[in-house]
C-alpha cells in the first residue's frame, strides 16, 4: 500500500517530500490560529497520510471517540475537534431543503456534531441544558453547498463562505504539485472552514486546459490508471475540462474510459464544458455534472434533452457570464447561457448550485447572491433554488445522507437568516447565525 501511494505517477517520493515541506509551512503560517491540540492532530494526521495509506481508518476511530451520539455516524466528514459541550436548539421558522412545505415554527436540537431532532416547536423536547437560539423572524435553513468553486485551500476564502451560511464548498481545479487532499483534510479539522470537496487537478488531453491545472491523458488505459491513482490519493470527484473548439479535447473513447472507472470507484465524473460538441461527448460518456454551458441551437436543444433525460446535473455558473461592461466582451453571452438553462429548466432537469467563484474577477465569495438572483432570472422559484443549494448540490457531491437537509442524524451545518427567503431571496445575505460541524461560528 505504501509502494502505491509513493509509486503514484503524479507524485513521485520527491514531489510527495515537497508537499509535506510546503504543508509544513502552511501549518507554520497558520500556527496562530491553531490550537495545540489541533497542531499535534495536523502533524499527526501528515505523519499517518505519508507513513501509513490507512490513516483515513485512524481518523475515523478518533473521531469516533469524539462523537457524542454514537448511532449518528457521517465517518470523516464532521471531523472538526472542536464539540459544543451543551446540546444546542435553534427555533425559527424552517426550510429544511427537503422541499417540504415551510413549518412556522420549528425547533432544531444539535448534540455534539448532529442534529438530534428537527420538528415543530410543540412535538420536540428541548433538552434541559441546552444552549437556546430563538429568532422569531428569522429562517433556518441547512447550510449551503457551492457545487463550483476554486477554494485555493486558503482559509481565508474558506472563512468568507463558512461565515456567510455556505458551509461546504466543492473544489472543481487546483494547480497540479498542491497536495489537494491532505489540505483538504486539514483544513476540514477547523469547523470555521467551509469543507472541502475536491476534485484536484483537470483530466485532460495534450494542449486541452490550463497548463497548471491538466492531469493530461493519452489513452483509456492511461485514463484508467490515472484515475485510479487519483482516487487511491483521495479525491472525491473527477473533473474532466472539455474546452472545444478553443483547444483540443479529450475523446469519447477516453472519457468513457474516466467515467467508467470513477463510477466503479464510486466517485462522480464533473464536466467542464463551453460548447455543444464538449457537452455531446460528456453526455453520452455518462458524466454526472456538467458546468458552464451549452449555446443555444437545434443542435444543443437535443443535447440539453439527453441530459435530462438522463439524470444528469447541470452546475449553470452564470455568475461568470455576467454582461461585460460597454464595449468589452462578446455581447450576448450571458443572454445564450440563461436561455439554453431556461430550456433544460423548462424540461424538469435536476440543478444544483454552482457560481464558478475563485477564479475569475469579481465573482462572489461567501453566499453566491448574484448567482442566486440569477437562477430566479432564469426562472426557478426560491424553494427550487434552495433545494438545488442544499440536498441537490449535496448529491452532486456524493453527501446527501450526510449534509444538504436538516433531518436527525445529519451533520450539524446550519444557517439562519433574517425574514423568509420565499418572499426575498436577498434575505439570504442576512446572516443571524452559521453552525458548522455542531460549532456556532457566527452569530449576529
Ligand atoms: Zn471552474
Amino acid at each position: 500500500m505504501v509502494n502505491e501511494i509513493l509509486s503514484t505517477g503524479f507524485t513521485n517520493h520527491d514531489m510527495l517530500q515537497k508537499e509535506m515541506i510546503s504543508l509544513q509551512r502552511a501549518f507554520r503560517k497558520g500556527g496562530s490560529d491553531m490550537t495545540a491540540k489541533a497542531k499535534f492532530t495536523s502533524i499527526f494526521v501528515l505523519r499517518c497520510f505519508f507513513l501509513f495509506s490507512f490513516s483515513f481508518l485512524l481518523m475515523m476511530s478518533i473521531s469516533g471517540k469524539h462523537r457524542n451520539e454514537e448511532e449518528f455516524s457521517a465517518p470523516g466528514l464532521c471531523n472538526s475537534q472542536e464539540s459544543a459541550g451543551v446540546p444546542i436548539a435553534v427555533i425559527g421558522a424552517l426550510i429544511d431543503g427537503t422541499g417540504a412545505e415551510p413549518v412556522p415554527e420549528a425547533v432544531v436540537v444539535i448534540k455534539g456534531r448532529y442534529i438530534t431532532a428537527v420538528g415543530p416547536r410543540k412535538e420536540i423536547e428541548i433538552p434541559e441544558n441546552a444552549r437556546v437560539f430563538s429568532f422569531p423572524r428569522g429562517t433556518l435553513l441547512p447550510g449551503f453547498i457551492n457545487a463550483h468553486v476554486h477554494s485555493k485551500y486558503d482559509e481565508k476564502r474558506l472563512q468568507l463562505w463558512a461565515r456567510e451560511g455556505v458551509t461546504t464548498v466543492r473544489d472543481l481545479a487546483e494547480a497540479m504539485g498542491v497536495p489537494w487532499f491532505t489540505l483538504r483534510d486539514q483544513l476540514r479539522s477547523n469547523p470555521k472552514n467551509a469543507r472541502i470537496v475536491a476534485a484536484g487537478p483537470v483530466f485532460t488531453c495534450p494542449d486541452g486546459f490550463f497548463k497548471e491545472f491538466s492531469l493530461i491523458v493519452v489513452s483509456p488505459e492511461d485514463a484508467q490508471e490515472k484515475v485510479n491513482k487519483l482516487i487511491d490519493a483521495g479525491a472525491d470527484v473527477i473533473k474532466i475540462g472539455m474546452n472545444s473548439p478553443i483547444f483540443p479535447e479529450l475523446s469519447l473513447e477516453i472519457v468513457k474510459a474516466i467515467v467508467e472507472t470513477a463510477h466503479s470507484r464510486g466517485k462522480p465524473v464533473a464536466a467542464h464544458v463551453i460548447s455543444a460538441h464538449g457537452m455531446g461527448v460528456a453526455v453520452e460518456a455518462g458524466v454526472d455534472d456538467i458546468n458552464h454551458r451549452a449555446p443555444i441551437g437545434e443542435k444543443s436543444k437535443e443535447l440539453i434533452q439527453q441530459t435530462k433525460a438522463a439524470g444528469i446535473y447541470w452546475i449553470p455558473t452564470l455568475e461568470p457570464r455576467l454582461p461585460a461592461p460597454p464595449g468589452k466582451g462578446r455581447p450576448g453571452r450571458r443572454r445564450k447561457a440563461i436561455d439554453s438553462f431556461k430550456y433544460f429548466l423548462s424540461l424538469g432537469g435536476s440543478v444544483a448550485l454552482g457560481s464558478d467563484s475563485g477564479t475569475l474577477p469579481g465573482v462572489q465569495i461567501g453566499m453566491p447572491i448574484k448567482e442566486i438572483l440569477l437562477m430566479q432570472e432564469a426562472g426557478m422559484t426560491p424553494m427550487q433554488i434552495i433545494e438545488a443549494s442544499t440536498r441537490h448540490a449535496a448529491r452532486v457531491c456524493r453527501l446527501e445522507n450526510e449534509i444538504g437537509t436538516l433531518q436527525a442524524g445529519k451533520c450539524a451545518d446550519l444557517l439562519v437568516v433574517e425574514g423568509n427567503p420565499l418572499e426575498d431571496l436577498n434575505t439570504l445575505t442576512k446572516t443571524r447565525l452559521v453552525i458548522h460541524d455542531g460549532v456556532v461560528i457566527r452569530e449576529e
